[in-house]
Order: C-alpha cells, then sequence, then structure tokens
C-alpha cells in the first residue's frame, strides 16, 4: 500500500515542475508502485476526482466549512484562520501552515496509507441530506487530526474541489504506458479505451489487470463515451470540397443525449456526461421498449410538438433539464428524441463502423414513436446543400451537420468527420462559449439587483489557463440578473480562481462553474482581457451580450483562444 504522504510528495514536486515530459517522469515513478488495486484510485487523485463525472459522487465542499474544519483540528479560532486564508489566497497552504502548528497532535495519529484516504474522501462526498455539512467537517477534522503538512495541504485542495496540479489527462496516459511498459509505445490504444469509456481509473485498473483487454476494449452501456465533436466551415462550397458527398442532417437545437440500455434498465447522460435519467421518464419508456437488448445511441432531445409537427423554440426545450416537477413538465412539454447515431448494438461495438452503416443501424430500428430519425440527405454539390441549409433556417433550426460518410465515430474529438454550418458564420454577428469568472455590482438602476454585468473567459488549453475576454453587461433581464446574482453569490471566492489569468478585477470572483453562450459584434484587441495576450494586447469582444447559460457544457469545452484568434482573422480578412 502507497502512504499518502508518497502521494502528497509527488504532488507538491509536480507543482514545482511544469514541463510535461518531467511531470510525466515523476508520475510515472508513482504509477510503477501502485498495485492493480491501488493504480485506479491513484489516478483519480491526480485527476483531482473521486469517480468519472457520470457516478454522480462529487466533492466539493464549502470554504467555511473547510475552514472550521482546519480551525478544530490545529486548535486555532476559525477568526485566525480566516486571516491566515486572506493572506495565503489558498485555503489548502493555510491547512498546511497550521498542520505544522497544530496545538494538539491527535492521540492515534497514524500513517494513513493512499487507500484510506480514498475511503475517506468518498465518504465526504456521498455524505448528504440534513446535517450533512456538519459531517462532512467532522470527517475531514479526523483527516486533518492525522495528517502531515504536506498531507494536509492536498486534503483540504481535494475536498474543496481545487486540487488542479496542471496535469493533462494525455500526461497520465503517457504516464500510465510508461510506468507499465518502460515508454510511451501504449498511449494510443489508453487514449482510445478512455475516449469510449470516460472512466481513466478503470482504464488504468484494466491495463494494470490484463493488458490485452485495452487493446481490445470495446464500447460498453452504462460507461457513456465522450461525445463526437463539429469542426466548422463557412460555407456549403468549402464542406463539399473537404468531404465530396457526404450526409447532410438537420441541425436540432434541443440538448444531446447519449441513450444506454441494457435488459430493463435505461440510463441517459448529457453531452457533459452527467446521468439525467431521473429527469426523462417519458424518454427511458420509449427507449426500454426497443427491440435490442443492449444499446447506444445519440440523439437530440426536443420539445415537440407532434400534433402540429412544430419544435418548440429552445428556451421551452430547456425547460425539461429540471430536478422538480418532472410529472408534470413531461405531460406539458413531451419531448421527442432525433436519433443521429448508433455507437453500440446487441455486442456490436459500432465506433469503427463508417457513418454510412451507422446509419444503416439507425434506420432499421427508428423512428419509433417518440423516437424519431435525424432528417439526412445524401449530398454531393454546394448547390444542393445550400437548399437544404435554407429550408432549415426556414424551420426555425440553427442550420445543417454534413457527416463524412466513411468515418468512425471520432469519440473526444473535434474532427472534419462532423461539419457544422449555421447561419450566422461567415457575418457579422457570431457566438462563443465562456466561462464566468466574476461579476460586477450594479450602477444607478441597477444597483438595486446588486448585479451589474459578468467577466468571461476563454481556454487556452495550450498553456493550461483561462484567459479573460469580455466584460459583459447587457443581454439579462430583470429575472435573470437576480437569478445570476442568487446563483454566483453561491460560488464566491475570496480570490481569484487559479488557472484564471487577468488583468481586471471584478467586485467578485467566482469558482470557474457557469457556461454561458454570448453573442458579440466584432473581436478587436484590447489591454484589459488576456485572450491570447501578444505585445499588451489580448483579444476582446465588442458588444457582447448573453444569450444563455449553457449548463450541458463543462468549463474545458468551451470556445479556445486559437477559435477565437480564427474567427478575428476570418472576420478582418480584407
Ligand atoms: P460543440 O458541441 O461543437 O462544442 P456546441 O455545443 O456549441 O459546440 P454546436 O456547435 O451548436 O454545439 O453543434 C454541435 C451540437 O449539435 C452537437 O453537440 C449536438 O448536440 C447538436 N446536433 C443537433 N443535430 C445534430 C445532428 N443531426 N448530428 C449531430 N449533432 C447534432
Amino acid at each position: 500500500m502507497i502512504p499518502f504522504s508518497k502521494v502528497a510528495d509527488v504532488f507538491a514536486e509536480i507543482e514545482e515542475r511544469s514541463g510535461r515530459i518531467e511531470m510525466t517522469g515523476i508520475l510515472a515513478e508513482l504509477f510503477k508502485k501502485a498495485g492493480g488495486n491501488e493504480i485506479g484510485k491513484l489516478v483519480y487523485f491526480v485527476q483531482g476526482i473521486v469517480a468519472p463525472p457520470y457516478e454522480g459522487i462529487e466533492l466539493g465542499m464549502g470554504e467555511k466549512f473547510a475552514m472550521e474544519a482546519i480551525a478544530s483540528s490545529s486548535g486555532h479560532t476559525r477568526a485566525e484562520v480566516e486571516k491566515n486564508y486572506r493572506q495565503s489566497g489558498d485555503l489548502g497552504l493555510t491547512a498546511e501552515h497550521y498542520g505544522g502548528k497544530k496545538r494538539q497532535q491527535a492521540l492515534s495519529a497514524s500513517e494513513m496509507n493512499a487507500d484510506y484516504i480514498y475511503a475517506a474522501l468518498i465518504k465526504i462526498a456521498k455524505t448528504s441530506g440534513t446535517g450533512s455539512s456538519e459531517l462532512k467537517k467532522k470527517y475531514l477534522t479526523e483527516l486533518l487530526n492525522n495528517a502531515t503538512p504536506h498531507e494536509a495541504r492536498f486534503i483540504v485542495r481535494f475536498v474543496l474541489g481545487r486540487l488542479r496540479l496542471g496535469v493533462g489527462d494525455p500526461t497520465i496516459l503517457d504516464a500510465l504506458s510508461v510506468a507499465k511498459k518502460g515508454d510511451k509505445s501504449w498511449r494510443e490504444p489508453l487514449e482510445r479505451a478512455y475516449a469510449i469509456c470516460s472512466d481513466m481509473g478503470y482504464v488504468a485498473q484494466t491495463f494494470y489487470e490484463n493488458e490485452k483487454a485495452i487493446a481490445h476494449f470495446t464500447v460498453q452501456p452504462f460507461k457513456p463515451l465522450m461525445p463526437a465533436l463539429a469542426e466548422r466551415l463557412a460555407n456549403p462550397a468549402e464542406i463539399i470540397d473537404k468531404l465530396g458527398k457526404c450526409a447532410v442532417e438537420e441541425k436540432y437545437d434541443g440538448f444531446r443525449l447519449q441513450c444506454h440500455k441494457k435488459g430493463e434498465r435505461v440510463e441517459l447522460y448529457s453531452r457533459k456526461l452527467e446521468r439525467m435519467t431521473h429527469m426523462f421518464p417519458d424518454l427511458v419508456e420509449a427507449i426500454r421498449e426497443l427491440k435490442p437488448k443492449e444499446l447506444i445511441f445519440e440523439a437530440e432531445a426536443l420539445a415537440y410538438n407532434t400534433k402540429e409537427s412544430r419544435y418548440y423554440p429552445f428556451q421551452q426545450t430547456m425547460h425539461r433539464r429540471r430536478k422538480h416537477g418532472i410529472e408534470a413538465a413531461s405531460k406539458e412539454l413531451p419531448l421527442n428524441l432525433f436519433c443521429f447515431d448508433m455507437l453500440y448494438i446487441d455486442g456490436k461495438d459500432m465506433t469503427e463502423r463508417p457513418y454510412g452503416e451507422r446509419r444503416k443501424a439507425l434506420e432499421k430500428l427508428f423512428p419509433s414513436g417518440i423516437l424519431k430519425l435525424s432528417e439526412m440527405s445524401l449530398v454531393d454539390d454546394p448547390k444542393t446543400l445550400k437548399k437544404i441549409f435554407d429550408s432549415a433556417l426556414k424551420r426555425g433550426l440553427e442550420g445543417i451537420m454534413a457527416k463524412d460518410l466513411g468515418a468512425p465515430y471520432a469519440a473526444g474529438k473535434r474532427k472534419f468527420a462532423w461539419i457544422k454550418l449555421k447561419k450566422s458564420y461567415g457575418k457579422s454577428v457570431d457566438t462563443i462559449d465562456g466561462v464566468v469568472a466574476g461579476y460586477y455590482l450594479g450602477k444607478g438602476t441597477r444597483a438595486e439587483f446588486k448585479f451589474g454585468g459578468l467577466l468571461l473567459a476563454v481556454y487556452n488549453p495550450d498553456r493550461g489557463k483561462f484567459e479573460t475576454i469580455a466584460k459583459i453587461g447587457s443581454g439579462f433581464s430583470e429575472d435573470e440578473m437576480v437569478g445570476l446574482e442568487k446563483t454566483l453569490e453561491k460560488i464566491k471566492r475570496e480570490t481569484a480562481p487559479e488557472r484564471l489569468d487577468y488583468r481586471v478585477e471584478p467586485d467578485f470572483w467566482v469558482e470557474l462553474k457557469y457556461v454561458i453562450e454570448v453573442a458579440f459584434d466584432d473581436i478587436t484587441l484590447s489591454p484589459t482581457h488576456t485572450c491570447g495576450l501578444h505585445e499588451g494586447k489580448g483579444y476582446a469582444l465588442r458588444f457582447p451580450r448573453l444569450m444563455r447559460l449553457r449548463d450541458d457544457k463543462g468549463v474545458n469545452e468551451v470556445t479556445t483562444t486559437r477559435e477565437v484568434i480564427e474567427m478575428y482573422e476570418e472576420m478582418h480578412k480584407s
């Protein structure tokens, strides 16, 4: 069993390095020491999670309770701890500071191994219901009583959901391959296995127990695949140039669901791979009725008026993504699924099959009641494509998706296997998805809502940093402002998020959690923002306005700096 102090030492070492090669080496050394029953947990530790997102077991204790736990384990007051935190800007460092100054050592202080810490973290994550915050605090205090200062730093960051070692998934996959085989030769099969089950801990454990199973890894019901993503091109001619004869489908503006079935059990996963099954009893019922015993397919869910064959607007569809009043909502706003890809059927992994074949499998099964088939035409010239596109827009759809008939399913990748053409491309109005990094207080009449705008950031994967791109002051209704203030208030933080680069400070910083879609008129260069910063200027949105909350997207999936630069270049080419 690996002592947790060893893991904490490795984490501290990684924090001081920034090179991927170095990090891979350090991690591989740690992984070498792990047995088959430990490696999965170690990998979760490095990812800063206790289970894949679809298990719904999340940490994320509030700062207040963590401060109280640090105070009671060290015998200091909460006010002392809070003061130290204001100076350090990191509760992990504060815990480490007090870990070395405990007024009383716990009588039972003993070395904790990684397994033990994992079990304790799971216990904290799973504690829910009334009084759960107090209980979580108690469990954390117990852990801190036994912890060395180094261990305390990482335990506290972990329970706050702020471990963020800066180690990306590719580095972990490389380190696994190096640990077991001495080189990176297994990176590719490991990466594929991860993309089609989204559970790195499970992949690592399988690799340690039986590497052949990684070489022949297949899709499995109830392990959702990372969704394939679409590239964009500016017009029909570019699409036909790229794909030749292709499938052109309507692009539905609802929310994406990955549907899994095995026997009587059905599960639905969002684009972020969260389990959404309980929200859609009507869809679950329809899927359960399907003939195949085992099935995984993808679809877009839309509120649909069957009598009038008409889609409801997106906002109404989103009304169905709710936690309460599910039965009533499902009667009031029936959903239809527009199925667009077949990934697995009765033991047969379809992801390596060409799209044309996957589509045939879909057509055999659908339509079936509320489970519809996405509209598809085979097209090989730009004129016909343009016609389909225009007619889709006329009917209130967002645009079209063109698909490469010969391409396999690109799990977790943005490839030209799918190309989207939306109405705003090539014109001056476009949108991006960004993460809210902070908010401003209102001035004048807005002051009564205590809300004045949002600070928005995009992601730069090359640097592993979020970079600010806009302050958004419009697009909000009064109701939305009140709602936003309430929502953001809950995730306020004293200091800027660790992964954010910024030059302006909002009135309040928040956890990087909420993704929003923002429309704008132009992109300019400005000294205030850090997106793609060069020669003292970053890219900034002109006239940004809030379109909607994108709660189907994770923060790492927002628009990237590279995409912003491409849009800038497209908009400013003469
Ligand atoms: P992305 O998913 O590419 O990051 P996004 O979430 O902003 O971007 P869009 O750019 O609008 O979404 O396009 C991709 C989404 O379109 C898919 O995730 C899926 O939910 C939706 N979609 C609608 N109709 C189809 C279809 N026929 N085939 C594939 N996807 C479709």
